[in-house]
């Protein structure tokens, strides 16, 4: 199944830049620019990134191979079609997971270890793990539900019923995330600097946007990498900066990325990419329609609908690949409308800089990463298009006049 459109869009790693004025005090955590490991870091990460995706895709086109015969062996023991759904999902999508645990290791911690970007023990990451798997499996839960409840009792509107779920669970999600999800993982509290929290909140006003909060967040548990995202819909939206970030910029740079996560309010990109996940779910839903509907309706044996799940998940694999360079390219879009709002709002293009560039070496981030990962995998755009962002900024200035006619209320909304 698609990962949250919504939540995706909303976890947002401002990733870029290099060069520009370093903040006078840094704490002994920010490594030296080591363009070297930052290059091996990327390539080690690649290859895990690529052996993952092959390993699912092995993984689940040998079991549309022999779904059918497992599916019609458990048929001998179990007489309840819900039963043996579960049954027939758990030990797929399980051994997916017993079969992935080992890249997972490797990838999530002895690498991050090796470039000591983590603070994990071999525990703490398994506890992290347990936590994804068990809140996976609730969402598995209602949504092989609903999937198969709509297969069965939906009549021949199914499909539909199962794109409008889709749709409302995401929202739903979205809005939950804050409150919910967010917390299993990781505590937030309220930033605890009066100045900064007032500097940031009358920016927010200035855009027009009522913030519920400015939290910090405390990845430094897991990480020594630095994020911030918007995140929530409504009364739940709030802005959330990591420990790690707070501890490591200063106000102005802390000005630029929360300017950037304005940036996306004011153009409304959660709710364009929840337009964008309603069409891309939309597509989804078609090809599993193509799978499933030959078994519609309760008074079909169940063996070929569960044997089939095989497929789905398949298709659900494939999927993203597909249509990630089309919603990636969209995501870019909205990073850099998000920038040049950040830069129109603060007016401030040395922060704009050191903070990327902080965020650089905080989190290794390959400045230069190919052209056909950018374009397959990278919802942000790449770090030294980023800076070349703010130069052109600059230039587009010096065309428009002195500092200070760029007033907040000349924003396209
Ligand atoms: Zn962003």
């Amino acid at each position: 199944m698609p990962e949250d459109q919504t939540t995706e869009i909303a976890r947002d790693t401002v990733v870029a830049a290099s060069v520009g004025e370093q903040p006078a005090a840094l704490p002994a955590v920010v490594p030296e620019l080591d363009l070297r490991q930052i290059k091996e870091y990327a390539r080690v990460k690649r290859w895990c990134h690529l052996s993952g995706i092959a390993l699912s895709l092995a993984y689940w086109i040998a079991w549309v191979s022999l779904a059918a015969g497992f599916v019609t062996w458990l048929d001998n023991g179990i007489d309840n079609r819900w039963i043996g759904l579960f049954v027939a999902a758990l030990v797929m999508v399980g051994g997916h997971i017993v079969v992935g645990l080992p890249l997972d290791y490797y990838s999530g911690f002895v690498v991050e270890r090796r470039f000591d970007l983590s603070n994990q023990t071999p525990w703490s990451w398994l506890v992290f793990q347990v936590k994804t798997w068990l809140v996976g499996g609730i969402l598995a839960v209602i949504l092989l539900g609903g999937l198969y409840g709509a297969l069965w009792y939906g009549g021949a509107a199914w499909g539909v019923y199962v794109w409008i779920g889709m749709m409302v669970l995401s929202i739903v999600l979205a809005k939950l995330f804050p409150l919910v999800i967010l917390p299993l993982f990781y505590p937030a509290k309220p930033l605890d600097s009066p100045t900064l929290v007032e500097r940031l909140t009358a920016m927010a006003r200035g855009v027009g946007m009522t913030v519920t909060g400015v939290y910090n967040l405390a990845l430094s548990k897991d990480t020594k990498k630095a994020n911030a995202m918007l995140a929530g819909l409504g009364s739940t939206r709030r802005v959330y900066l990591s420990d790690t970030l707070v501890g490591a910029f200063g106000e102005d740079q802390i000005a630029v990325v929360f300017a950037h996560e304005l940036g996306h309010h004011i153009r409304r990109h959660i709710l364009k990419m929840i337009a964008l996940s309603a069409v891309v779910s939309s597509i989804l839903v078609a090809l599993i329609w193509w799978r499933l509907n030959p078994f519609t309706g309760s008074g079909v044996a169940w063996v070929g609908a569960v044997a089939a799940f095989a497929q789905v998940m398949l298709i659900a694999t494939l999927y993203p690949l597909v249509i990630g360079p089309a919603t990636n390219a969209v995501s870019r879009r909205f990073e850099r409308q998000a920038d040049r709002l950040a830069l129109d709002l603060t007016n401030d293009p040395p922060a704009y800089r050191s903070a990327f560039d902080l965020l650089t070496r905080m989190n290794l981030a390959d400045p230069d990463p190919p052209r056909w990962e950018e374009i397959l995998f990278d919802d942000h755009p790449a770090m030294n298009k980023r800076i070349a962002l703010a130069d052109e900024w600059e230039q587009s200035r010096s065309l428009r006049g002195p500092v200070g006619t760029c007033e907040h209320t000349s924003i396209p909304q």
